[in-house]
């Protein structure tokens, strides 16, 4: 991610935008967002390159909310097209999270359920049409949809929805809609089907292309410990901050309120000084405890991704990935902190097992798998919460679905690893793991304790 200065103000975003993005808690545009948002807002097509966890649906619905700007009339003037339901039903939350102060409305339009509500809410008067577009012709063809308004349109994963063989009903939408409208699309590959598709489709378009490659650089040693929960996280942590090596550490969380429990816990303990930053804790405070870190006087910080993003940072000797990112690009970013200028810097991260499908798409994007080191033995394995196993179950239940749209769930199911996992490959899970590996016998020790994965 770039360190420019970057932010939400100097996009032509109006205030109702800017304070739901402020309130959504992001502090700086995605490398995605900061390209695609003022060429949107200036009617540019765009063809976009970019994966899930780049920030890419905000980069897309924030112009697109911005130029619908208020609710008006009956009929849709904007079209989002997506290959599922799920994808379609993410959209729809960015849309709640980012037009929270905008009067804008919106219909999903996607099958497996009755099209009757769906049909009622575009009778009601629609701005926004989100829709698969198997979904979007059948109400189409019913004579439901009024589409002559439509003056922008966003195809999103326009791969898969090419794989899954949504062609015929995307070239009747395109039939069937106004030619003279702004168009975007977005797909995490770009093969020769998604670029016929773009000359078809597109104008002119503004290439945009995010590739969240493998610069983490060779200098760091990664390497990551699949910890069953969150108390035995912070163990570990404990234990590993035993290290005098680990002389200027950044502890990432994803959550303000993991970082306040890391910091209560390592403060107790007695690591040296620490400090913790997150949008919670005012500016001043923030800045003060980045100067001490960078000063020396501080050896442990915890932080926030948000927290942590466009802080100049870096010559740490080591990172600790309390929590996955859920940007896999900041990954990439965190473990750039660490290992700069020929330092030798290491990178630790600790993988939950909802973490274990985000981890995957990590190592996909920085091509390389991270080794696996066993938890040490000094370190306590706790059984895990009901609630945070729970949890867990849900999260993974949720990345399934959204793999295989027709999963409906298997969250009483009991689960066995391999399947709980959509990026899991069992031929490549054999070359790694060795049948006899301190990891796989610290796993199956882990197993024994009621941490189930
Ligand atoms: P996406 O790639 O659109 O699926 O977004 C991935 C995640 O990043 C979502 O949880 C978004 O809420 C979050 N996100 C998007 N833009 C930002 C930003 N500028 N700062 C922080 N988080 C963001």
């Amino acid at each position: 991610m770039s360190d420019s200065p970057q932010s939400f103000e100097n996009f032509k975003l109006n205030k109702q935008l800017l304070e739901a993005v402020k309130e959504a808690g992001y502090t700086k545009p995605t490398p995605i967002q900061e390209k695609t948002i003022p060429l949107a807002l200036a009617g540019q097509d765009i063809l976009g390159i970019a994966q899930t966890g780049t920030g890419k649906t905000a980069a897309y619905v924030l112009p697109l909310l911005m130029k619908t700007k208020y609710a008006q009339g009956e009929h849709a003037r904007a079209l989002i097209l997506a290959p599922t339901r799920e994808l379609v039903i993410q959209i729809e939350q960015a849309i709640l999270t980012l037009g929270k102060y905008t009067d804008l409305r919106y219909a999903c339009l996607y099958g497996g359920v009755g099209p009757t509500p769906q049909i009622e809410k575009i009778r009601a008067g629609v701005d926004i049409i989100i829709a698969t577009p198997g979904r979007f012709m059948d109400i189409y063809s019913k004579g439901e949809l009024f589409v002559r308004n439509i003056k922008t349109m966003v195809m999103d994963e326009a791969d898969k929805m090419m794989d899954m063989g949504f062609m015929p009903q995307i070239r009747s939408i395109l039939e069937v809609i106004p030619v003279k409208r702004q168009n975007m699309l977005f797909s995490a590959t770009f093969s020769e089907r998604v670029e016929r598709i773009s000359h078809e489709f597109l104008e002119f378009p503004e290439r945009i292309e995010i590739a969240l490659q493998a610069t983490t650089a060779d200098t760091v040693a990664q390497t990551k410990y699949f910890v069953p929960n969150l108390k035995t996280k912070i163990t570990l942590l404990d234990h590993l901050l035993q290290n005098e090596e680990i002389n200027r550490v950044i502890v990432f969380t994803k959550s303000r309120k993991n970082a306040e429990a890391v910091y209560q816990y390592l403060e107790r303990r007695k690591h040296g000084e620490i400090r913790v930053i997150h949008a919670n804790k005012g500016q001043n405070t923030r800045i003060n405890s980045v100067d001490d870190f960078k000063s020396g006087d501080v050896r442990i910080l915890v932080a926030t991704d948000v927290a942590a993003r466009g802080l100049d940072i870096s010559m740490v000797s080591h990172v600790v990935n309390f929590d996955v990112p859920l940007i896999y690009e900041d990954y990439v970013h965190r473990v750039g902190r660490t290992g700069r200028a020929e330092q030798e810097g290491a990178a630790f991260t600790f993988v939950n097992p909802a973490e274990e499908y985000h981890f995957g798409r990590i190592e996909e994007i920085i091509r390389m798998e991270v080794p696996e080191e066993p938890i040490p033995k000094e370190v306590r394995i706790a059984d895990t919460p009901f609630a945070e196993k729970q949890a867990y179950d849900r999260e993974i239940d949720k990345q399934r679905q959204k793999a295989d749209p027709t999963f409906k769930g298997a969250f009483h199911e009991k689960k066995v690893r391999a399947n709980t996992n959509p990026h899991y490959n069992p031929e490549k899970k054999k070359v790694r793991g060795n049948k006899n590996s301190k990891a796989k016998r610290n796993r199956n020790q882990m197993k024994k304790k009621g941490g189930k994965r």
